[in-house]
């Protein structure tokens, strides 16, 4: 896999020479020209290089040997300067190649061992961005950024969303390497001073992985953010994510309802968009499927058999939902509902023959009532169209690898709403930190849910506009439960469950 194509030898000699030619102004440029067909050009051809060898002499030959398999390649009458250049270079190729048809590349590398590989090849940027994009997808991480400050560009991975740093280089290369990345997504690179959105698709044996690369100016150099879509470990299912079997049976359920709204709540990078997309990809596989279509700020991933709108400067929320009502879609979704526009639309479609699946951004349950009044929709929209919340965070796994068996006092236990009771015969661990996991203790997340079904009572509280007890009704314990239960069977650890919902009981 290489995002940054590596040069082939005549232009890494060419390369050579006009560096030779600026550093050096006036020095004699030999005329030796590059022929032949046997020019060490693709990711194969540099692995299989075994030997770069240089000559004697000022004016000498370059000699690449590839094994008994394959005749050597040999440019005579190179300035010595240059021959010791471009092998250096092409050494680096054929160890990166190597390395990147191996099944090592594909294992993620510990942390320092990374920033090592990494500062090894700062005088190489292909390298360095392969490397970097390489580890970056092993490590299935969602972003890779680079951000300038002061003198240094900072490189950081999100991993499980939690920001990992990689390594710190020079500006003047920081801003190298956000110019190839630029490059690569088809951007402005002459540009800075503008926001800029592009992508690059990379072509892997086990499927392409998409980028998006977005860049912003900043004040000490360009910020570049490269967003990761990537469909092999982004199967969209509601079985993968997270809930227990009953809770999968009830979204199931609330699904094969021809009308009504379905909201999902929770904080940003709580996984809403990951649970919309797997109701979807379950509505799309239905046998006798109805028509669906969305509206998204922004489309994240294409799914098959879904019409996909996107929102943007000429198109808002309110103005795309009207136009693809025209269209009378069984199914819709609404990225977020975030404007009293968009809820009035959307809710009415709920109320009258259409399924719709949309996000609140709200902590819990009980929110999400008082928050479509507050957006302004009639009570009775509400109650008539509101079927169930679902509310949800993320919690990290923990890392299989080195995750231990510990036990928990009472105090502890307490805090998420456990008794003693509770976890005798359970599989309780705590994270540890090994290689495997970059020293985290964690690798992977999963979702923890709360369902709540809109019944009658709520539906009259509504009408009643009786916020506060609706709020007290709605308040449950149900993703402090879903927890605990994630705990108990050892999938995730009592440090990480206070960290995503608080220790407060
Ligand atoms: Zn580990």
């Amino acid at each position: 896999m290489w995002l940054f194509e590596p040069l082939t030898t005549e232009q890494i000699i060419i390369g050579a020479r006009a560096q030779l030619h600026l550093s050096a102004d006036g020095l004699a440029l030999s005329r030796g020209g590059v022929t032949g067909g046997d020019i060490a050009a693709s990711v194969a051809d540099y692995a299989e290089v075994a030997e770069v060898s240089v000559g004697a002499g000022r004016s000498c030959a370059l000699e690449l040997g590839f094994g008994p398999s394959r005749p050597a390649w040999t440019l005579k009458g190179v300035a010595r300067p240059q021959a010791q250049w471009a092998a250096h270079t092409i050494e680096g190729y054929r160890d990166l190649a190597a390395w990147s048809l191996s099944s090592e590349a594909r294992a993620p590398l510990a942390p320092d061992e990374l920033a090592k590989r990494l500062h090894a090849c700062t005088d190489d940027l292909v390298l360095f961005g392969n490397l970097l994009v390489a580890q970056a997808v092993c490590h299935v991480a969602s972003d890779i950024d680079l951000e300038a400050s002061g003198d240094a560009y900072d490189i950081r991975l999100r991993i499980d969303g939690t920001v990992q740093p990689v390594v710190s280089i020079a500006v003047d290369l920081g801003a190298r390497l956000v110019r190839m990345f630029k490059n690569q997504a088809g951007l402005q690179a002459h540009r800075q001073d503008i926001t800029q959105e592009g992508r690059i698709r990379l072509g892997r044996d086990d499927g392409p992985v998409d980028l998006r690369v977005t860049v912003m100016p900043g004040i000490s150099g360009e910020k570049l953010n490269v967003r990761i879509f990537n469909p092999a470990t982004q199967l969209f299912s509601i079985a993968s994510l997270g809930m227990s079997k009953e809770q999968a049976e009830t979204l199931a359920g609330l699904l094969s309802e021809p009308t009504g709204a379905i909201v999902i709540c929770g904080p940003g990078g709580s996984g809403k968009t990951t649970t919309l997309y797997a109701t979807l990809q379950h509505l799309a596989e239905k046998p006798a499927r109805r028509a669906i279509a969305t509206i998204e700020d922004p489309v994240e991933f294409d799914l098959p058999g879904v019409s996909q709108a996107q929102v943007g400067r000429d198109l808002d929320f309110p103005k795309a939902l009207s136009v693809l009502l025209r269209q009378d879609p069984g199914v819709i979704m609404v990225g977020e509902i975030r404007d009293p526009q968009t809820a009035q639309i959307a809710m009415r479609a709920g109320m009258s023959g259409q399924l719709l699946l949309t996000t609140i951004h709200a902590g819990g349950p009980e929110m999400v009532i008082p928050r479509l009044l507050d957006l302004g929709l009639e009570p009775y929209m509400v109650s008539s169209a509101l079927n169930a919340i679902v509310s949800q965070r993320l919690v990290r796994t923990l890392c299989t690898a080195c995750a231990q068996p510990v036990t928990l006092n009472p105090q502890d236990l307490a805090t998420i709403g456990l008794q003693s009771a509770d976890v005798v015969g359970a599989q309780v661990k705590a994270a540890v930190g090994c290689p495997q996991c970059r020293g985290t203790g964690y690798g992977g997340r999963t979702g923890i849910f709360d369902i709540t079904q809109i019944g009658d009572e709520i539906g009259q509280l509504v009408m009643a506009r009786d916020v506060a007890t609706i709020r007290e009704r709605l308040a449950g314990d149900g993703l402090r439960q879903a927890a605990a239960e994630k705990l108990l069977a050892g999938v995730t650890d009592i440090a990480e469950i206070i960290r995503v919902l608080g220790g407060e009981k």
